[in-house]
């Protein structure tokens, strides 16, 4: 696997629940400006961005299958289990 070493850094969303790579993105600063990861604190930093040398930045986040399913099982009761 060869690593990318360009000028932008790989950002890499994760599923939070599930733990699935998402989708990586590959961004310039300015554009991880817009991300607004610069605005969260030191502490809301450390709860949902990672570092890791192969995939970048890691952003977890729910994928669609994670963020339905738990969407639809508030709506339905914990009868599916
Ligand atoms: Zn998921």
């Amino acid at each position: 696997m060869t690593n990318y070493c360009g000028a932008g850094m790989k950002i890499t969303y994760i599923c939070d629940i599930c733990g699935r790579p998402q989708e990586t993105v590959e961004l310039e600063d300015v554009e991880i400006e817009k991300l607004g990861i610069n605005t969260l604190t030191h502490i809301e930093k450390e709860d949902i961005i990672k570092y890791n040398d192969e995939q970048g930045l890691l952003l977890y986040s729910l994928c669609p299958a994670c963020f339905e399913e738990n969407y639809l099982k508030e709506q339905q009761g914990p009868e599916l289990q």
